[in-house]
């Protein structure tokens, strides 16, 4: 199902695509999520599901924390066309973990990087607690 932006169906949707590729990302199952913060599992897969569940905002702020996922990464469609806009993929160099920052984080240390005279490029620590590389732009920046 896709719903429209002016439907309030769309937050639904989005949130739902969200926990479920963070809960996948942690390498949790449903099941667990819905233990760790004392729901059904019927709750959690239908939040999860295409055909849109309501949830209230305490029940994703609670998924949010034990997730440990920022609670507004959660309502971002990452396949909009302005939150595309807003942020560079990024990958390790080490284990290729990818992740999105965003733009405006990175000008900010390009910008520090300028003064210090240094033509490089910002990089970050890799994501992944266990790996030690770092993080480089995945395509050639426009800044
Ligand atoms: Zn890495």
């Amino acid at each position: 199902m896709v719903f429209n932006e002016e439907d309030e169906n769309y937050i639904y949707e989005v949130i739902g695509k969200n926990v479920k590729k963070y809960r996948k990302l942690k390498g949790w199952t449903q099941e667990k999520l819905a233990n760790e913060i004392n729901y059904s599992l019927s709750f959690i897969s239908g939040i999860e599901s295409s055909y849109h569940q309501t949830f209230s905002l305490g029940a994703i702020w609670r998924i949010s924390k034990v997730l440990d996922v920022d609670f507004a990464k959660l309502c971002e469609n990452e396949n909009s066309s302005s939150f595309k806009a807003k942020y560079i993929e990024y990958k390790c160099n080490k284990c290729g973990a990818e992740s999105k920052f965003p733009i405006k984080i990175i000008k900010h240390f390009k910008n520090i990087y300028e003064l210090a005279n240094s033509k490089e490029q910002p990089s970050f620590e890799c994501i992944n607690n266990d790996c030690d590389g770092r993080m480089y732009p995945k395509n050639p920046m426009e800044l």
